[in-house]
C-alpha cells in the first residue's frame, strides 16, 4: 500500500488503546530492522526524519528507503514523518518532498506565536493531504539539535490546549507530562531506589494526560522523549569499552499505561541508538578481526529489529492491528 497519514491510524490506537511507534530513521539498517519488526508483529508504524537525519543522510535517500520498505512489507500501513520542524519552510520541504505528515514545534515560542506558525503550516499540509502534529510545553533534553538545559523545560499547561487546537487546526498534539528526550532523562538525585537497587525516576503526570483528554475528548496526543533506556544495554555499552554513566529512561509499564489512553503516537529513538551500539561494540571486542562492515552492521539490524519488537509488544500494544 502507498504511504498512509496517521488519519485512520490514530482513531484506530484511540478506540482500541493502543499506540503507534514512531522510530526515527536515519539509514539503511534502521529503516530494515524497525519495518521487519514491524511486518512480523503486523503492527502500523510511523517512521520519522529530523532535521539532523535528513542533513545525514539527505532527504531522498531517506525517502528511497522508506519506499523501499513499502515494496518488501506490504501488509503494513507506513506513515513518514518529519521530527521537530523548526520552520515552514522545512515543514513545506517535506510536505512537497513525499512526507505524508509533518511536527511544526514552536513549543520554545511565546503562545500566539506558535499558534500563527502551526497555523500557516497546517494550511499548507492539509492542502496537500498531509496531516500536522504541533506541541504545547517543552521536554528537557537533547535530541538532534533540539537542546532544552535542565530547568527549562514545562509541563503543558492543561487551559491552553482547547484554544490551541481551535485555533490552529492542527491534527494531534504533542504534551510535556514528564517525558524527555535523549538517554539521559533524569539526573541520579531526581530518582529513588528501588528493592533492586535500580534507580526509578519520578512518575509521569498522567493527572495533566486527563485533564488534556478531558478537554479535547477522541482528540490524539503524543509523547516524545519516550526510551526507556533498559539497563542491560546501558550496561553492554560499558562493559564493551563505552562510557554511558547514569543513563536513565521512562519505566516501560508507565509508557504502557499512557498508550492505553489517548495517547496515539509514542516516540522511541533512543533505545534504537543504544541496542545498535551496545551490539556493535560486543561484535568488535569479540571479533577484533573483523573490518567487514556487512560483519557488525548485520547483527546491529538485528537488534534494532528486536527492541522494536519488544516495543510493540511490552509498550505500544500495536501488535496484529493493521
Ligand atoms: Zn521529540
Amino acid at each position: 500500500m502507498p504511504l498512509v497519514t496517521t488519519t485512520e491510524m490514530f482513531k484506530k490506537a484511540y478506540d482500541g488503546g493502543y499506540a503507534v511507534g514512531a522510530f526515527n530513521v536515519n539509514n539503511m539498517e534502521i529503516v530494515q530492522g524497525i519495518t521487519e519488526a514491524c511486518q512480523e508483529t503486523r503492527s502500523p508504524v510511523i517512521l520519522q526524519v529530523s532535521k539532523g537525519a535528513r542533513a545525514y543522510a539527505n532527504h531522498t535517500y531517506l525517502v528511497k528507503l522508506v519506499e523501499a520498505a513499502m515494496i518488501e512489507n506490504p501488509d503494513i500501513p507506513i506513515c513518514l514523518h518529519l521530527d521537530h520542524g523548526d520552520s515552514f519552510e522545512l515543514c513545506k520541504s517535506c510536505i512537497d518532498g513525499g512526507f505524508t505528515s509533518v511536527m511544526i514545534d514552536m513549543s520554545s515560542k511565546p503562545f500566539e506565536e506558535n499558534i500563527a506558525i502551526t497555523k500557516q503550516v497546517v494550511e499548507y499540509a492539509h492542502a496537500h493531504g498531509v496531516v500536522v502534529e504541533a506541541e504545547l510545553g517543552t521536554l528537557e533534553g537533547v535530541e538532534d539539535e533540539v537542546v532544552v538545559e535542565a530547568g527549562q523545560a514545562s509541563y503543558t499547561r492543561p487551559e491552553e490546549v482547547e484554544e490551541f487546537v481551535d485555533k490552529t487546526g492542527c491534527d494531534s498534539l504533542a504534551i510535556a507530562i514528564g517525558t524527555s528526550h535523549g538517554a539521559y532523562k533524569f539526573r541520579p538525585e531526581q530518582c529513588t531506589l528501588n528493592e533492586d537497587g535500580v534507580l526509578v525516576p519520578p512518575p509521569l503526570r498522567f493527572d495533566v494526560l486527563d485533564e488534556v483528554v478531558k478537554r479535547l475528548p477522541g482528540f490524539p496526543i503524543v509523547l516524545h522523549g519516550s526510551s526507556s533506556v533498559p539497563q542491560e544495554f546501558v550496561e553492554m555499552v560499558n562493559k564493551y569499552g563505552g562510557n554511558m554513566p547514569d543513563a536513565i529512561g521512562i519505566p516501560e509499564e508507565q509508557l504502557r499505561q499512557a498508550a492505553k489512553s489517548a495517547v496515539c503516537k509514542i516516540n522511541i529513538d533512543s533505545d534504537i541508538r543504544l541496542a545498535m551500539t551496545a551490539n556493535i561494540r560486543q561484535h568488535f571486542a569479540e571479533h577484533p578481526e573483523h573490518f567487514d562492515p556487512r560483519q557488525y552492521l548485520k547483527p546491529a539490524r538485528a537488534a534494532v529489529k528486536d527492541m522494536v519488537k519488544r516495543k510493540i509488544i511490552n509498550v505500544l500494544g500495536s501488535d496484529n492491528k493493521i
